[in-house]
């Protein structure tokens, strides 16, 4: 039986001005913020999701709801970490994952290397199975590309054992 599979993960979330905006568990704005039920974090979410959808689980949203105040204003990286708990104990191997996040402002490419190195920690994979880029929307189309929102797809393909 092959026992490759692969997952796939959307996310979005407007922004506001605020206080600091997290994309990896990296702050990538000290002036802007998501407007989310947890701190927002697409690239986390998406990639919880693609992780999740990989082993034909719900997705983070349902495991998560943002009706659970104990889900309120929660750090994203605490998702991701639950998710690797279930691959852990079904010693399931992470072969690679690669994201597109799409964002006008910030420009994330200087973050890259940072949320690469973060993301590959949490997962406990080297970096470079880890990818991430940047694109705009050369401000066209929708609300991604007026700067009012950010998105993020991810993929992730994986082994069962
Ligand atoms: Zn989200």
């Amino acid at each position: 039986m092959l026992k490759i599979r692969s997952g796939i993960g959307y996310d979005i979330h407007r922004i506001k001005s605020g206080n600091g905006l997290y994309i990896g568990g990296i702050k990538v704005s000290n002036d802007m913020e998501f407007i989310s039920h947890s701190d927002g974090d697409v690239l986390i979410h998406a990639l919880s999701d693609s992780l999740l959808g990989a082993i034909g689980e719900a997705d983070i949203g349902e495991l998560f709801p943002d009706s659970d105040p104990e889900f309120k204003g929660k750090e994203s990286k605490y998702f991701l970490e639950a998710v690797m708990d279930i691959y852990r104990k079904r010693d399931i191997e992470i072969i690679n994952i690669d994201s597109v996040i799409i964002a006008e402002l910030p420009k994330l490419s200087p973050f890259k290397s940072e949320i690469r190195k973060k993301i590959s920690s949490i997962l406990g994979i080297e970096t470079d199975r880890f990818n991430m880029k940047s694109k705009t929307k050369e401000r066209v189309d929708d609300a991604v590309g007026n700067g009012e929102a950010i998105e993020c797809y991810c993929v992730s393909m994986i082994r069962i054992s």
